[in-house]
């Protein structure tokens, strides 16, 4: 049995999953918490996901204006 508390487990939406966790590769992810405002239905909820590269990718394609890119090469 494993302690749950110990590392907190990030497991992807969009295929399960996980993304972060104790002995695992590190890779990179999505992680997105947004707390919803007075001007939203959702007012007072935050919500919270991850999502693992593949994921991303595919949710990008969706998007009808593209993400917005910048070359972060120089901030080490
Ligand atoms: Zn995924």
């Amino acid at each position: 049995m494993q302690n749950q508390k110990k590392t907190e487990k990030c497991i992807c939406s969009g295929c399960g999953q996980v993304v972060k966790g104790e002995g695992l590769p590190i890779k990179d992810f999505l992680e997105v918490r947004k707390t919803w405002g007075f001007f939203s239905e959702m007012d007072g909820e935050t919500h919270e996901f991850y999502l693992c590269e593949e994921c991303y990718k595919k949710l990008r394609q969706q998007f009808v204006v593209p993400v917005k890119v910048m070359d972060t090469n120089e901030l080490l």
